[in-house]
């Protein structure tokens, strides 16, 4: 079933302040699992399927999620420390990311991380320092960053100049000092190699060649393979809500690859997860033409939600029509129109689209912007100018939870 989240016109003014203009974050919770059920349900035997908490982790997704998930991959302290928060000292977490502290590693060993993928020479030495101290075993991934390049997504990480992982022709010497790393125990290998990949045979030919990768490395350099874990990437198209990346032929693409006897393989998605059943609400405060354009200033703008200022495209969205003028002069309207939705903010670049376009759009109207789960508030700069942050609403069986 494709599922996205598109709150009627009722659901909104029942939900929504009625003594401010509308700016909202709604959340479908219902919706979410059934998405996470929908993408896990697929995965053939051996597999596990993390959540990447970056994506949007806001306690009531994070709780929503932990019982459909495998767990949670987190990138920072506050983010272990917040699932912790959200959904107890039983949900499995596993930790990436570049750039580590000595804080991490602390955090890391102090609330029950499973496993850290480590993406350099001196963050391996910081984890071994850290779990000695504590006098722990913590077991590691060494995370590729592969040798050739790799077309077809929208964000690329890795087989490029990125600061991420370790590149392939490292990784025999990082094989050798983990060996010497008595606290560590290298259970295997960690792959995040692209974002936002709408091909899925493509997606599942690339896991396929990393899976392959990790095998000749564990074989050539004597690793015990326990685990590979194949980052996340599965794509979400802002053009086109109504398509679907193909989980089910990326799973079945990808499970010849799979052996009985191992290695495990894990997943660790957040976009596709999150991103469909959110909607950001922003009602329009007024409507202007200069120098030959059309412009809908709505309460919000890029400061709740930068996803399409930094992707560059024009986020999909409704016109939400709303009834009743309270002031005694003709109420602005545009039909027919080329418009470009503006936010609140003094800046140019406050945009969420550009030039679309509309049958109507009044003062008063409520613009539904679609897929706003994932990305959205969560990579947003909340307080520039100051303005009152959305409501943040989600919606569980029906009702606005706390
Ligand atoms: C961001 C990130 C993910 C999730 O990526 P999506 O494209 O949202 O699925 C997974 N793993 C790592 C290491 C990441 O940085």
């Amino acid at each position: 079933m494709t599922t996205l989240y598109r709150p009627s016109a009722e659901t909104v003014a029942a939900v929504t302040r009625a003594d401010r203009p509308v700016c909202a974050f709604l959340h479908d919770l219902d919706g979410l699992r059934r998405q996470a059920r929908a993408l896990t349900a697929p995965l053939p035997p051996g597999t596990a399927f993390f959540y990447a908490v970056k994506a949007n982790s806001d306690p009531r997704v994070l709780r929503a999620l932990a019982p459909v998930v495998a767990g949670f991959e987190v990138a920072s302290a506050g983010e272990v420390l917040r699932v912790r928060e959200a959904a107890g000292p039983d949900i499995r977490i596993v930790m990436g990311g570049p750039a580590r502290t000595e804080e991490d590693m602390r955090v890391v060993l102090a609330h029950g991380v499973e496993r850290l993928h480590v993406e350099s020479l001196h963050a391996l030495h910081l984890a071994n320092a850290a779990a000695a101290r504590a006098g722990a075993v913590l077991p590691i991934l060494l995370r590729v960053n592969l040798a050739g390049p790799v077309p077809g997504a929208t964000l690329t990480m890795g087989g490029a100049a990125t600061q991420f992982g370790i590149e392939e022709a490292a990784i025999p010497d990082a094989i050798a000092a983990a060996r010497d790393c008595r606290a560590l125990r290298l259970e295997g290998f960690h792959f995040h190699t692209v974002s936002n990949n709408r091909d899925a045979a493509g997606h599942a030919a690339l896991c396929a060649a990393e899976l392959a990768l990790a095998r000749s490395l564990a074989r050539e350099h004597g690793v015990d393979l326990r685990i590979v874990n194949l980052g996340g990437g599965w794509g979400v198209d802002y053009a086109d809500p109504g398509w679907r990346f193909d989980a089910a032929a990326f799973a079945a693409a990808l499970a010849p690859h799979l052996a009985p006897d191992g290695p495990a393989v894990q997943f660790e998605c957040g976009r596709i997860v999150a991103a469909y059943h959110a909607a950001y609400l922003c009602e329009v405060l007024d409507l202007k033409r200069t120098h030959g354009r059309a412009f809908a200033l709505l309460r919000g703008g890029t400061h709740h939600f930068r996803l399409p200022s930094s992707w560059a495209h024009d986020h999909p969205f409704r016109i939400l029509p709303r009834e009743g003028w309270p002031h005694p002069w003709a109420r602005p309207a545009l039909t027919d129109a080329r418009v470009t939705l503006a936010g609140e903010l003094c800046t140019p670049k406050d945009v969420l689209a550009r030039d679309v376009a509309v049958a109507r759009i009044r003062v008063g109207d409520v613009v539904c912007f679609e897929m706003a789960g994932a990305y959205g508030w969560d990579i947003s700069h909340h307080d520039f100018l100051r303005h009152a942050h959305p409501e943040r609403l989600f919606l569980d069986r029906g009702e606005v939870i706390a």
